[in-house]
């Protein structure tokens, strides 16, 4: 089949939900993607920060095929060695207790809503609790994960979304302090908003929605779905701010590209919240995806990842406040580590197009306005060179 019937043969089959670029991508070598045309793609998107370690990886590879060989699926009615090594591993570097493994981002702010309520359900009997938002938040598509997005255009279809939700000012404890109520069980924020456009959350609003938590009593759900697995240059964005959460949510690049989220809590959460039949998923947990996981963590400190994100950002940094600069269309550069945003006046989604067919660079938007690049934590400057000649020719023409 030629590209044309391939792309007609998408549009007659897959249900047309998502607007796609005219691009089949065939496979990847490092941080390149190569069309079925075989031409070269730089890419700085990963996946929608998925492919941390880019693509081809042979450790990673290798990991996977001895998994495949030996089992990919048993069941949560038993036990599998994968998972355990897994778990074990995201405690560790996550500083929380217990984890459940799910099959994506959105099934983990599912987990954890449910988590939340349960464990207000437990201490303080029925009762319809509720939960503080974010303004320009993003979760997930399924109707809880929605239910606490605070993006209006992506909810208003859906409409009635799971009740008793509050949506407060990002980084404005005042707006939080104004939603909060006897019934209110927990709080859900991104350490750094990702979709919404690369905000990070400030370290006063941090520490005092911590500090409210504790004192009324109220769980903290800090969804690092984007921003966590070393993103930010810590293993998750909130060691940067030293404030834990009561619960955890992560995907995207848990998995480096096997379909794996997980919600991890503290003891104490676990204690006092989910029990055997109240929570469950047939996938969740899969020795080939818990395998791929585990192997993550392993490569985190083999390849000594954080150090090498930590020592590539402020080039990366440099990079993009020149363009501030020299570009009158260029905004402002926002973010942290290697999740960075730039803010245009110019219609984004054009910038992000001429990126991916003229210049072969793969780059994504964010909120209406920013340029987000997500690009694999395993760049070098080399590539970063690469990236400023093919953006800075994106942005010529638009002088
Ligand atoms: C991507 C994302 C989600 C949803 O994850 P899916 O795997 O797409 O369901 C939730 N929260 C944040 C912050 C995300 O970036």
């Amino acid at each position: 089949m030629n590209k044309k019937q391939i792309i007609d043969t998408a549009e007659e089959n897959l249900f047309h939900v998502y607007n796609r670029f005219p691009v089949i991508f065939d496979y990847g070598r490092g941080v390149f993607l190569y069309d079925n045309d075989d031409e070269e793609y730089l890419d700085f998107a990963s996946g929608i920060g998925v492919m941390a370690f880019g693509y081809g990886n042979e450790d990673y590879e290798q990991a996977l095929i001895s998994q495949v060989k030996r089992i990919t699926h048993t069941s949560n009615l038993y036990y599998n060695q994968p998972s355990i090594e897994a778990a074990k591993k995201l405690c560790e570097a996550s500083g929380m207790d217990k984890v459940f493994f799910t099959n994506s981002g959105a099934e983990a702010i599912e987990g954890a809503l449910k988590t939340a309520k349960k464990y207000a359900y437990t201490l303080k009997g029925p009762g319809e609790y509720e939960i503080i938002a974010m303004e320009n938040s993003f979760h997930g598509r399924t109707v809880g994960s929605l239910s606490v997005t605070g993006t209006e255009h992506y909810r208003e279809p859906f409409y009635p979304l799971m009740s008793g939700v509050k949506f407060a000012t990002f980084n404005d404890f005042g707006s939080v302090l104004s939603k909060l109520s006897e019934k209110t069980c927990a709080i859900i924020l991104e350490t750094v908003q990702g979709e919404g456009g690369l905000y990070p959350v400030e370290q006063e609003f941090l520490t005092k929605v911590r500090e409210l938590c504790d004192e009324k009593g109220i769980l903290l759900i800090l969804d690092e779905i984007q921003c966590g697995m070393g993103r930010t240059g810590a293993m998750f964005a909130y060691e940067k701010y030293g404030v834990k959460p009561d619960i955890l949510t992560c995907a995207k690049a848990l998995g480096n590209g096997v379909p794996v989220g997980a919600f991890a809590v503290t003891n104490k959460v676990a204690e006092l919240s989910l029990m055997p039949g109240d929570h469950g998923t047939t996938y969740g947990g899969n020795p080939l995806c818990t395998a791929a996981v585990s192997q993550v963590f392993d490569m985190f400190e083999d390849y000594n990842l954080l150090e090498h994100v930590n020592e590539i950002t402020p080039y990366l940094e440099q990079t993009l406040d020149r363009f501030v600069e020299k570009y009158d269309f260029i905004t402002a550069r926002r973010g942290l580590g290697l999740m960075q945003g730039l803010v245009v006046t110019v219609p984004v989604k054009e910038v992000v197009t001429k990126a991916l067919l003229e210049e072969h660079l793969v780059i994504l938007s964010a909120g209406k306005d920013v340029i987000r690049l997500l690009p694999p934590l395993v760049i070098t400057e080399k590539d970063v060179d690469l990236f400023k000649e093919k953006i800075e020719k994106v942005f010529d023409t638009f002088l």
